[in-house]
């Protein structure tokens, strides 16, 4: 790639990934004064903090949060942000418990998970449908989106799940160190394929509206118009099992949808209006990395997101909290 004879846009780092691990890292460089441009290939950010409407007419809205379901807290530096989401009216405690209550709050988006994400966003210089393909450093990096885009900084972040990092990675011809390459390839992760029924009737399942099903097929239900995010519409999410996931990956929506929708029947008791079928290829990570982040000392590159700590928001916040604080370092804007 040649950086002469175009126009590029310039900033002190650039985040690939506009999931919540990507946010995060960019909104704490953001603070400390640093410019920061976030790339991410989704029409709209969040990644798997995923939000959907689905419409029948004027009077029926579904609203479905199709990835992430809910969180727990466990760490501080997680809770500090978790406050401040409280604060801000962003998210609200769904429940304590689905089959019964252990006194440990389970928060959710108060308008679906994705919001979550914009409200991180919210300051920050996003661009959405915009995908990275290609990345060459010479003293600064030069990475080129498929649209022939082409952006500039010091210092890159790559967020998106681990296997798509180290095929764009492999696309720039850019090589890490064996004993690194050899511990990025060991981090797989489960698929997850994902209804969004939007229903004539109430659902049949229980209060608080979320459940865990042990099933061949099913592995969750939820029901995002007692979660209160879809006032408007009976809007059921279900997700597979993994297993059932790799089994019909790459069968034909009406199959995948039949199957699971008579599983969940008992739960569902009403007629189906609309579905829509979506594929997790990178749902949850099975294995991870053994630290926060990867920052490499042979460039100025670091990469983040779930697999670096746990397959959960907790989990994708504190990767991003501590590839925010390793960028940081090397600009030396700790204070
Ligand atoms: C079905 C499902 C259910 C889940 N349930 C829960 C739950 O109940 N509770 C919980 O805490 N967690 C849950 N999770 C996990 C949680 O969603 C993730 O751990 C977290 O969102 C990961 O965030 P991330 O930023 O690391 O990655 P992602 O959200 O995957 O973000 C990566 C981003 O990189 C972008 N990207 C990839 N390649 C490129 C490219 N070449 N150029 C530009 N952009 C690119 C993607 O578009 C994406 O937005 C669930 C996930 C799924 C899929």
């Amino acid at each position: 790639m040649s950086s002469s004879d175009r126009s590029i846009t310039n900033s002190d780092c650039i985040v690939i990934g506009g999931g919540i691990s990507g946010l995060i890292t960019a909104n704490i460089l953001h603070q400390k004064g640093l410019q920061v441009t976030v790339l991410d290939k989704g029409k709209g950010i969040g990644g798997r903090l995923a939000t959907r409407r689905i419409s029948q007419e004027e009077s029926i809205k579904g609203v479905f949060d199709y990835g992430t379901q809910y969180f727990t807290v466990e760490n501080p530096q997680f809770q500090v942000w978790v406050d401040d989401w409280l604060k801000h009216n962003v998210i609200k405690e769904w429940c304590q418990g689905f089959r019964e209550a252990d006194g440990k709050p389970r928060y959710c988006g108060v308008n679906g998970t994705r919001e979550i994400a914009k409200y991180v966003a919210k300051d920050l210089d996003v661009q959405t449908n915009i995908k990275v393909v290609e990345m060459s450093y010479d003293k600064k990096w030069l990475v080129e989106t498929e649209n022939k885009q082409h952006y500039q900084a010091d210092v890159l972040v790559m967020t998106p799940p681990v296997p798509q990092s180290l095929d764009l990675l492999d696309a720039s011809l850019i090589v890490l160190p064996l004993d690194i390459r050899f511990s990025l390839e060991k981090i797989v992760y489960h698929r997850c394929i994902a209804i969004l029924a939007l229903l004539e009737k109430p659902s049949n399942i229980p209060a608080p509206g979320g459940m865990v099903v042990e099933d061949n097929s099913l592995v969750w239900l939820a029901d995002n118009y007692q979660k209160g995010i879809s006032p408007e519409g009976y809007a059921v999410t279900l997700h597979a099992t993994p297993n059932f996931s790799d089994y019909y990956w790459d069968s034909d929506d009406a199959e995948i949808a039949y199957k699971l929708l008579t599983s969940a029947a008992d739960y569902l008791d009403s007629p189906v209006i609309k579905y829509q079928v979506h594929r997790w290829r990178y749902s949850l990570p099975k294995t991870f990395y053994h630290e926060p982040c990867l920052a490499l000392s042979e460039f100025p590159l670091i990469m983040a997101g779930d697999a670096f700590v746990a397959p959960n928001i907790e989990g994708a916040v504190l990767s991003g909290i501590a590839a925010g604080t390793s960028v940081a370092q090397r600009f030396k804007v700790n204070s």
